[in-house]
């Protein structure tokens, strides 16, 4: 049976027993704040902070809900002064800290499905705030001590998840995935284009850096940075209908851009995006490049940066018993997990990797990590020795220092990080990941179920659920109007029907405002089929984003009932 029949089936999307008694056990363990288990917890103001944030009252009621919120809320945006006197411990309140925490937008809430953000785990918590005490500066090891350690175990740690070679690989926490996409652009400019560190990027070589239209913004945001010419030196390949790199395209530009000498210093690619989990094929543009680079007799190939911010945890599932499936994940979800780990292996092929610890590994921001498979890459990086005289020499080749795009770096998420992986092991974090996509799953059988909905492309079994709500006075198939409005990059009345099917969405959900989940509304749900020229269009559309560990069904029974109900209005 395939993916979309697996999803259509109540039985296929059943919460097993087994799994139930798993998932709560890591709940109560890693995700209550419970001060038992977790002292830091324990701290009066600590406590009172988490015990306000247990609510499913929307964030707009916060502030009334707190008590004398509304006043705390002008004092804090009235003060514009640094006070004259000191306020000794116990003297004053720290009331305005205590509030500002509070009132941070409440991930904690099991309604909240906005985005690829999600409650950071309690170990997690626990790890980053040793971090914080421990106050490393990871620009340089004398400056770290035994961080810059730590820093290379969880490196190794994840290179054997990947199944990169953990004796050659290396990597580096940096503040993001957009900065680690930075580095994964640098490896493949420096490696290839081998004066631009100091002549620019315009300088007596012809290039063209690859990326996908799926990518995630800062795809294009750094390249701007990086002084790219973005209109002339940038190619944008075309998605398939799955959202990932069309590979016909991929070879076409390729081979286009070889044919005249051009230098590609990077391909990127995408290993889930953020809003449709498209996975790329990492094996099959392997194969392409060294095939083309092959028969052009290239000898610096394309760099592979592979984007997997929010995909990554996927690979806890690479050794995962699927026959016996010991976590009794249920068949929709185990389908799709399976379809996936065949993807996700491929990540090895990549020559760098984007990961962050603080989307879908439940890690305290910021905590991002950008893996190398050949540590060797980090000497393309190096800036003249004469830049770093302030460092003792003898220790300098011991780290990355004169590679970091960065000075002061934290250490916090590298603490972070640890601690996640170090108390919730493999097992934690496939319990916690099978039950996101099993709520993803079940979304999407209760949309398909309702009659009005159409869902973006199930088969990409990531925790974003994508959705359209078509009215049904005025639409009796939705997945046929779909397919119609697929084509209205070409066809007029196509588009024209597009708008309104929109709007009549749009109007829905701005009706219904923060309530049942909180989804978000997002311009870009689909793309369009390619039309003349290459013109494409997008389709906005709802979404809700699984990632929240503490949403259960029952939070997704009352939404899929909400929109039941406002739909036959
Ligand atoms: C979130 C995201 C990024 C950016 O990562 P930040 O940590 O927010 O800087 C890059 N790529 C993808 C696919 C993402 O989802």
């Amino acid at each position: 049976m395939n993916q979309s029949e697996l999803i259509t089936l109540a039985s296929a999307n059943a919460l097993n027993k087994d799994f139930e008694v798993k998932y709560q056990n890591v709940i109560s363990d890693f995700f209550s704040r419970d001060p038992g288990k977790w002292p830091i917890f324990n701290h009066p103001q600590i406590q009172a902070i988490t015990q306000f944030r247990q609510t499913t009252d929307a964030d707009v009621q916060q502030i009334n809900r707190y008590p004398q919120g509304k006043d705390l809320f002008a004092q804090l945006a009235g003060e514009s002064h640094v006070r004259q006197n000191v306020i000794r411990p116990g003297e004053g309140q720290d009331d305005l800290l205590v509030f500002a925490s509070a009132l941070c937008k409440n991930w904690e809430n099991p309604l909240a499905v906005e985005n690829v953000i999600a409650m950071p785990s309690d170990p997690a918590v626990y790890g980053s705030m040793l971090g914080l005490l421990g106050n490393p500066n990871m620009v340089y090891c004398e400056y770290s001590g035994v961080a810059d350690n730590m820093e290379k175990t969880v490196i190794r740690k994840v290179a054997n998840l990947i199944g990169y070679d953990a004796d050659k690989a290396s990597g580096l926490f940096t503040q993001g995935g957009t900065m680690c996409n930075l580095y994964g652009y640098l490896f493949g400019i420096r490696k290839s284009l081998k004066q631009s560190k100091h002549l620019g990027m315009s300088v007596d070589q012809d290039f063209r850096i690859i990326n996908s239209q799926g990518g995630h913004y800062s795809n294009m945001t750094n390249l701007s940075l990086l002084g790219v010419d973005i209109t002339n030196k940038t190619i944008r390949i075309r998605v398939a209908s799955d959202n990932t790199i069309d590979l016909a395209d991929l070879e076409q530009q390729i081979r286009a851009c070889y044919t005249v000498h051009c230098k590609i210093p990077v391909i990127l690619l995408t290993a889930g995006t953020t809003d449709t989990f498209g996975v790329d094929e990492i094996k099959q543009v392997y194969d392409l490049r060294n095939r083309l680079c092959e028969e052009f007799e290239i000898t610096e190939k394309p760099h592979i940066h592979v984007d997997a911010a929010v995909g990554w945890p996927i690979i806890f599932f690479i050794d995962y018993d699927f026959n016996t499936n010991p976590l009794a994940i249920n068949d929709a979800t185990l389908a799709g997990l399976r379809h996936n780990v065949e993807k996700f292996k491929q990540l090895k092929y990549a020559d760098s990797i984007t990961i962050d610890f603080h989307k879908w590994g439940y890690v305290p921001y910021t905590s991002s990590l950008v893996m190398v498979r050949d540590g060797d890459d980090f000497k393309a990086l190096e800036n003249d020795p004469e830049n770093f005289t302030y460092f003792e020499h003898a220790l300098e080749g011991q780290t990355h220092l004169q590679s970091t795009i960065e000075c002061s770096r934290s250490g916090v998420g590298v603490f972070g990080a640890y601690a996640g992986l170090h108390y919730l092991g493999v097992e934690g974090y496939q319990t916690i990941i099978a039950h996101c996509l099993q709520n993803a799953n079940y979304m999407r059988n209760q949309l398909l179920s309702m009659g009005n909905a159409c869902v973006m492309v199930p088969e990409n079994q990531g925790p974003s659920v994508g959705f359209r709500l078509y009215s049904p006075k005025l639409v009796n198939d939705p997945q046929a109007m779909f397919a119609h409005e697929l084509t209205c990059a070409g066809d007029k009345t196509a588009y024209d029907m597009m708008v309104r099917n929109s709007r009549w969405h749009r109007e829905l959900f701005l009706k219904r405002g923060k309530a049942g989940l909180f989804t978000n509304w997002v311009d870009s749900i689909a793309c369009s089929a390619y039309a003349e020229h290459n013109r494409f269009a997008y389709i906005p559309g709802e979404k809700a984003v699984f990632m929240n560990p503490v949403t259960q069904r029952h939070h997704i029974d009352a939404f899929a009932k909400m929109l039941k109900t406002m739909s036959a209005e």
